[in-house]
Parts: C-alpha cells; structure tokens; sequence
C-alpha cells in the first residue's frame, strides 16, 4: 500500500523569519503522532534555514518551491539545488503551475531539474494539470499525456518511483473549484495507466501521485480516500494550522 503523502505549499506568505517559526513551532506538537502520511512543507527561500532548525528530528520534512538545474554562477534570482540540501531540504517541488504559467518554464525545463534534483538527491514532488479551456475542449487528457511524456522524458524506474506527480488541475488551484473525487480519480488513473504502459504493473504501483487544487479540511478525506490518489499538494489551506492539521490527519486516516 502506498504511503500518503501531503506538502504545504506556503508559495510566496509567511516569508519572514518570526512568521515562519511562530507557525512551524505551532504545528510541531499538534501533527508528532500522525505517523501514517509522509509530512514535507515548502516555505519560501528567506526561511527555509530557520524552517530547517526546527524541524530537526521531527516528522516534517522540508521542500524547496522550485529550483534551477545548475549547481552555482551567473543565475541571478535564481537558486541552486545544492543550496537547497544544504539547507536541509530533501524535497523540492517543480513545475508548478504558477511557474509554468506566470514565469514560463516549459516541460523541457522542467525535465532538466527533475533529472538534476535525483542527481543532487532530492525528491521531486513535480506538478502536472490542465487549464480549464482545455478542459471544456476535452483535451484533459492529450495535455496531460503530452505532460507525462515530455516532464518525465528518460527517467529511469527507479527515478520515476521516487518521483511524486502532483496532479493539479489548474482552473483549481486557489480558486476554490475542487475537482470532484470522480473527476480527479479519473485523471489519476490516466496518469497510473500511463506509467504501467511506460515502465511496467510493478512500477505503476509504486508511484505516489498527489492531488492539488483547493484541498479544504471538508474536501479531504473523499479525495484522499479515491483508490489512484495518495494524498495533495495544498497551497491556501496549508498557510492555516488548523486546516492543515485536519488534512493531515484525514490523509493519515486514509493510510491506516
Ligand atoms: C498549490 O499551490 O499547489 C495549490 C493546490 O493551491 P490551493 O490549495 O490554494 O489551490
């Protein structure tokens, strides 16, 4: 059975260092015995040291929200993965769709810092999903098969295990539109079908693929109870202590 597994994704709040520990300080004790789902957060870069002080030896692991797939040099703005498993991250997000879309990173791209992050040993969490014109066309599927093929380009089995695909239809993401369980179950057991089709039965069941778009306390559970999803990548709810919590804990339900 495959572990759930649920990031935070803080995107660009809770940057200041006071924020980012009062909030961290704050989760530690309440989530210590939620033993059954895997735990990363993704604060911004400014905290991620004070972040990483923290959670020492607990069960919370740290996750970069992007990165570039050189190690060091002339990449102003930029940030190296080495700098990120210094800083104590063993997770890194890519290809989320705020930077496909807003900052313009191509699947090409994606593919270069997924096969930089297994060199470096990181574990992607890398983000896939439709917008919603392609959606009404029906073309859910071609875009994401296209996706698959093209940000999971070369990598080998043992890659594409340790690789988490988040699925996150974008016309969700903090919108407050959740995808239906069936809608998202549907598209889970595409991207299973896809990975069974590519590496074999024995892989397919072994990658972990998250949902992600508008995950609430209330939304949870159904989701994470779908038999292809195996826990979210939550941005809005995840900036909250409460909310957060109670989907952890219906994610680690689910494991159980
Ligand atoms: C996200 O940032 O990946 C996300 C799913 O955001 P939200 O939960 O706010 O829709």
């Amino acid at each position: 059975m495959r572990k759930q597994i649920i990031g935070g994704n803080w995107k660009m709040n809770l940057g200041s260092p006071q924020e980012a520990q009062e909030f961290v300080e704050k989760l530690i004790p309440k989530i210590k015995d939620l033993n059954n789902v895997d735990i990363v957060i993704a604060p911004p870069f400014t905290v991620l040291y004070e972040a990483s002080k923290i959670i020492k030896g607990t069960n919370i692991n740290l996750s970069g929200q992007n990165m570039y797939f050189e190690d060091k040099g002339a990449f102003t703005g930029d940030i190296s993965p080495i700098f990120l498993k210094d800083v104590g991250c063993n997770y890194v997000i890519l290809g989320h769709s705020e930077r496909r879309n807003i900052f313009g990173e191509t699947d090409e791209l994606i593919n270069k810092k997924l096969k930089k992050a297994f060199f470096i040993g990181l574990n992607p969490i890398v983000c896939i999903g439709e917008q919603l014109e392609e959606r009404e066309q029906g073309k859910t599927e071609e875009i994401i098969d296209y996706q698959l093929k093209n940000t999971f380009k070369d990598l080998s089995k043992e890659e594409i295990i340790k690789t988490i695909i988040a699925y996150e239809p974008v016309w969700a993401i903090g919108t407050g539109k959740t995808a239906t369980p069936e809608q998202a179950e549907e598209v889970h057991k595409f991207i299973r079908e896809y990975i069974n089709k590519t590496y074999g039965l024995d892989t397919a069941e072994k990658v972990r693929i998250q949902y992600g778009g508008s995950i609430k306390p209330n939304n949870a559970e159904d989701l994470f109870n779908q038999p292809n999803i195996d826990g979210g990548l939550v941005g809005g709810a995840s900036l909250n202590i409460d909310s957060f919590y109670e989907i952890l804990k219906a994610a680690n339900e689910v494991s159980k």
